[in-house]
């Protein structure tokens, strides 16, 4: 079977301006690339995880996001990195499009994108770990039952001041780490 770091979009990828959906506002963050090559490197299949509710919302459309990953992709393989695949959820309860308005299993903190990823890629996920920004991707890497997740924190806030009992107990298995500095995304991947 195969390992994967799965790894968020915005706020990981690129510089998260809120609601991306043009390369002119497609900042890729420090290390990101040097992250990916190593992930190779290290046998691992790189695969994105996002949440993409703009497209329900009405500020842009399922092809306006595949064509941003399209060239996200290209820019990674010009550098030597290698993306396997993109699974993005587009949902929302809120959402503003009626096709896209439900409670959905692949929106984070849900694990169902990691889920559909890994029996797409026969993937273990007790081998496998994830990069986030927020709360909510270190609730799906828990829920998924990845081995370990580096949450990207630049704020430094502690997960025990933000989340459950449930989800201290969940994440006894999982190895949560913090970093605060995007240059330091490439040291992540050491074994
Ligand atoms: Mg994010
Ligand atoms: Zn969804």
């Amino acid at each position: 079977m195969n390992k994967a770091l799965f790894l968020d979009r915005d706020g990981v990828i690129n510089v998260n301006h809120g609601y991306v959906y043009r390369t002119s506002d497609f900042d890729f963050m420090q290390g990101i690339f040097d992250l990916v090559q190593r992930a190779n490197a290290q046998g691992y299949k790189v695969i994105v995880v996002t949440n993409q509710s703009g497209i329900g919302r009405g500020m842009y459309t399922e092809s306006d996001f595949e064509a941003l990953s399209v060239w996200m992709l290209c820019e990674f393989t010009k550098r030597g990195a290698i993306i396997d695949d993109v699974l993005f959820c587009p949902h929302h309860p809120e959402a503003k499009l009626p096709e896209y308005k439900k409670m959905c299993e692949c929106r984070k903190p849900k694990a169902g994108m990691l889920k559909t990823a890994a029996s797409k890629h026969n993937i273990c996920l007790a081998n496998s770990m994830m990069v986030g920004d927020k709360l909510s991707d270190v609730e799906a890497a828990i829920e998924a039952g990845l081995r370990e997740v580096v949450w990207f924190n630049p704020e430094f806030i502690e997960p025990t001041q933000t989340s459950t009992a449930e989800f201290q107990a969940k994440s006894l298995s999982c190895k949560l780490t913090s970093i605060k500095r995007s240059h330091s995304l490439w040291t992540i991947i050491t074994a």
